[in-house]
């Protein structure tokens, strides 16, 4: 664990100790004061008016005697996703119903026919009747577990998808017992609230641990059987579906509100904190520690139950908990590991939860923690982590204009927070994410790069790219989905990228991650923003090279364009896919002519699509997702072609696509789901499509660069022209003509020389823009000499050199730089450019510089922020966060200088 932090904490709460030495600790009841005020005692009567009218007994037999399950397909309808159709009501207790087709269970076409039972830990036996379908589950269970379940048909147990709902609907009610008895003082409500929870610690100790996950049979584990269970972390549980949600901690919030009532017993009371509040956080506590999305939701239970029962073990436990959490799971840039922003979010909100849940907390007067030695007191750990501060703004930042979350990886597309006013250019060095933004109001775009690794929850998607422009999201990531097309969603094919030799891309871990390289980002100029990124890592000893160059180049307060550069060496097949907007119907409209075409695959190829959330399917050794693009034509691909992406969004505007790759191939036009729209209703998935454009080339070690322009345009298009002038094999020259000038963008492919009409460049990137047939304004990047014409800029070109040290404010080094082995000349670099650092393991991050300083007679390049990583004297780096990589090798770094001028 990295030490200053946690240091920096300790520091603070001594202090906190020193200024109130005689505190008085332990603390008021209720500890947890509920969210709530006289004007919710109306809401809570009417939520609580079936429970109320039930008397006691009645009320008591409500509460399940085994633990339920939570997924139990209906089998009558293909309505909802990943099994979670059904539900239970206070009302018919003994069935449940579908919330799509509406029919009961279990019925008269859908029985019980059978009985699993299963002896629990007291030798008692529990009974679960089940309704025995004549076909085995959608998918097999793990070796372990096999053994266990050998019975391959698939079991639906209508009655425990009842009790798991009405053990959910109790506990709650229990709550908002508690909090009726809070707000009136009735003790009748604190009796009730005791009633359901002394219940529940009667027969909690009955429960058995069992595995419950879609798709697979069911497994209830025998009172025999105890930690270590056959299956991966948390998957065995006795409360919730996974063991995250085990501690049940809506019953220890409500336990609060009644614990001083007076109508709580003693023996209830001791029911209650040991056999069930503690007996749960025994058995969450038997799984290691794996610092997962769901942890924050162990720590409301651990943190709950800790402070209720006045157990500050569990909260000493809590914050070392926080403290890794945030540091072993977070970038440098903030951004949760698994760089899916939904998961970010949940995780991050979560933790802020549990910090609010710990606000103030001390520990009992001359408590000191057995191991650590350390006290708590009057804790606040809102500020305490300058990570989690960072990791904090990051929901506010990947949105887009319109609010909605940016959908990397498996995130949900639907998240909205409110729009934004203006967009910007953003980079997240960490996780591999970049934003090319501009504009403000209706006229702000944003074009996303994503080059992240795969860290769970991950797309295989390198290289991708979205657009938003004019009010809508119109070339798409879809997101996250739990329907059987969420492997669809997540695929290569679905994405804005390449594919080569029709694979997925590798989706890499922690041993052998996938991560993509930041190879140049140079935005301070909302006129002329680049990045570039290197993904080779996609298709390891396939491809020789995998990069992709985005540009966005602002034209007016309302309108830019891209220019989209991706360079492919290696492999027989390469497809260079786009896909529309995911949130309305739209077209690829060209006016080349096109011929049917029947399939992606080889003819004659059939497919086996998933027919749940996590089940394979297959193609007869081809990749099955081919088979999701329908409706196609085709075109063999002329030099340069136009294709329109529109969209029934508004407000009306399309994405304009200048195919300048000067390629062979063949563009394919087709529709692929799209999924968003059909709201998470497997019925519903075939009803929704997007414009779905592939250039497919084939043939031996190709080697393609696929030069587009994208235009979004709403009425009338801004580019009249796009020519591709002609340069050596690799260069990229581009002249755009629109309405008050013409732009030239040129691009070495490496950093050579380039020269064609009056057009040189020394160097990487150039570009000129020209008004009224006059050099209006020149932008070198990475060279030493653009000259269009009588005009011309030089520059410093390319500064690299080593990095001899690192030097860190969380160190205590009082500043964030690093030591360099070459003069950096200063005046010559702008405050803001991006320095691309390539450590010693071959990965790359973008630290962007402030200024140039001197230490100790060396060069020190000071940054804006935390470089994230440290060097040793012998030799040795290592991340001080996630992905937490150390390593041996010379760690360079490059600044790539950027000149610009105008002319009047
Ligand atoms: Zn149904
Ligand atoms: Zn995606």
């Amino acid at each position: 664990m990295p030490g200053y932090p946690m240091l920096f904490l300790m520091i603070c709460l001594l202090i906190v100790v020193i200024a109130i030495p005689n505190k008085v600790c332990g603390d008021p009841r209720p500890v947890f004061k509920p969210n709530a005020d006289e004007g919710d005692i109306e809401s809570l009567l009417r939520v609580l008016e079936k429970v109320l009218a039930l008397d006691d007994s009645e009320l008591v037999a409500l509460v399940p005697e085994q633990s339920g399950f939570r997924f139990v397909d209906c089998p009558n309808c293909d309505g909802g996703a990943e099994e979670n159709q059904l539900t239970w009501t206070i009302d018919r207790p003994d069935e449940v119903y579908c919330q799509f087709c509406e029919m009961r269970f279990p019925n008269e076409r859908f029985p019980e026919n059978g009985t699993m039972e299963v002896r629990n830990e007291l030798d008692e036996v529990q009974k679960y009747p089940y309704w025995e379908a004549p076909f085995p589950p959608p998918m097999e269970l793990t070796l372990a577990l096999a053994p266990l379940a050998p019975d391959k048909k698939y079991r639906h147990y209508f009655r425990a998808k009842g009790w798991f709902t009405a053990r959910e609907y109790l506990s709650n009610a229990a709550q908002q017992l508690a909090e009726l008895y809070y707000l009136t003082g009735d003790e009748n409500y604190a009796r009730r609230s005791a009633l359901i929870i002394d219940r529940f610690a009667q027969v909690y100790p009955g429960y058995c641990a069992r595995y419950d996950h879609p798709f697979r049979a069911k497994v209830v584990f025998s009172g025999e059987q105890t930690f270590p269970y056959p299956v991966s972390p948390y998957l065995a549980a006795k409360w919730a579906y996974w063991a995250y949600g085990d501690i049940p901690y809506n019953m220890v919030f409500a336990y609060d509100l009644i614990h001083e009532s007076g109508v709580v017993s003693e023996a209830a009371k001791d029911r209650i904190e040991n056999d069930l509040f503690h007996a749960s956080v025994r058995f969450v506590r038997s799984y290691p520690i794996t610092l997962s999305n769901m942890d924050p939701t162990i720590l409301r239970g651990l943190i709950s139950v800790g402070r209720v029962l006045n157990e500050p073990g569990y909260l000493h436990e809590a914050v070392d908990w926080i403290s890794d959490l945030i540091h072993k799971q977070l970038f440098v840039d903030g951004m949760w590991r698994e760089g899916a922003v939904s998961y970010h979010n949940q995780t991050i909100n979560g933790l802020e939860g549990v910090m609010q849940l710990l606000d103030g907390y001390s520990d009992p007067e001359g408590y000191v923690h057995p191991e650590s030695r350390e006290r708590l007191d009057d804790l606040d750990l809102a500020d305490a982590f300058p990570l989690f501060v960072k990791a904090k703004k990051i929901q506010d930042l990947l949105k887009y204009p319109n609010g909605r979350t940016v959908a990397l990886h498996d995130t949900w597309a639907w998240q909205e927070r409110d729009p934004l006013e203006a967009s910007h250019s953003l980079l997240f060095p960490g996780v591999g994410h970049a934003v090319l933004g501009r504009g403000e109001g209706e006229h702000q775009l944003q074009a996303h790069l994503h080059f992240s690794g795969a860290y769970g929850h991950a797309h295989a998607d390198l290289l991708s790219i979205t657009l938003f422009a004019h009010g809508q999201e119109r070339l798409s990531d879809i997101g996250y989905t739990w329907t059987h097309h969420r492997q669809w969603a997540s695929s290569t094919l679905s994405h804005c990228t390449v594919m080569v030799n029709g694979e997925e891309q590798t989706r890499g871990h922690l041993r052998d991650p996938s991560d993509g390289n930041l190879t140049l980002y140079v935005a301070e100029d909302e006129d002329f923003q680049v990045v570039e990124a290197d993904g080779i890592r996609a298709y390891p000893e396939m491809v020789e090279e995998y990069r992709r160059m985005l540009i966005a180049v602002g034209i007016s307060e309302e309108d830019a364009y891209l220019v989209d550069v991706f360079r492919v060496k290696g492999g027989q097949r390469h497809e260079y896919i786009l896909v529309g907007d995911a949130n309305h119907d739209g077209t690829a409209e060209t006016s080349l002519e096109r011929t049917g075409f029947d399939s992606l695959l080889p003819s004659g190829v059939k497919v086996v699509f998933p027919s749940g959330e996590t089940v394979p399917g297959h193609a007869e050794g081809h990749n099955f997702h081919y088979g999701y693009v329908k409706d196609m034509t085709s075109s063999p691909a002329p030099g340069e072609w136009q294709v329109d992406l529109t969209s029934e969004g508004e407000p009306n505007a399309e994405v304009r696509v200048h195919g300048r790759s000067h390629l062979d191939g063949d563009l394919i036009f087709g529709q692929s789901p799209s999924v968003r729209r059909a709201e998470e209703s497997e019925g519903r998935l075939e009803d929704y499509k997007m414009a779905t454009l592939i250039h497919r080339r084939e043939g031996e070690d190709l080697n393609s660069t696929f030069v587009s322009v994208l235009e979004p345009f709403a009425g009338e298009p801004i580019i009249h022209s796009v020519e591709r002038l002609s340069g050596k094999p690799g260069d990229v020259i581009l002249k755009i003509t629109r309405g008050d000038g013409v732009d030239y963008i040129a691009c070495t492919s490496e950093h050579g020389i380039l020269e064609v009409e009056d057009l040189t460049l020394h160097g990487r990137m150039g570009f000129v823009r020209e008004r009224a047939k006059q050099v209006a304004g020149l932008t070198l990047i990475g060279g030493t000499l653009l000259r269009k014409g009588d005009h011309q800029v030089s520059g410093e070109g390319v500064i690299s050199g080593k990095i001899t040290g690192v030097l860190r404010k969380g160190r205590g080094d009082g500043i964030d730089g690093l030591v360099v082995d070459v003069p950096v000349p200063e005046g010559k670099v702008v405050q803001g450019t991006t320095i691309i650092v390539k450590d010693g393991a071959g990965f790359s991050i973008g630290l962007r510089l402030d200024e140039i300083s001197e230490r100790n007679g060396q060069t020190v390049l000071l940054l804006q922020d935390d470089p994230g990583f440290e060097m040793t004297a012998d030799g040795k780096s290592r991340h001080i966060y996630f992905p937490g990589r150390e390593w041996e090798g010379t760690n360079w770094f490059e600044i790539v200088n950027v000149v610009k001028r105008e002319f009047q």
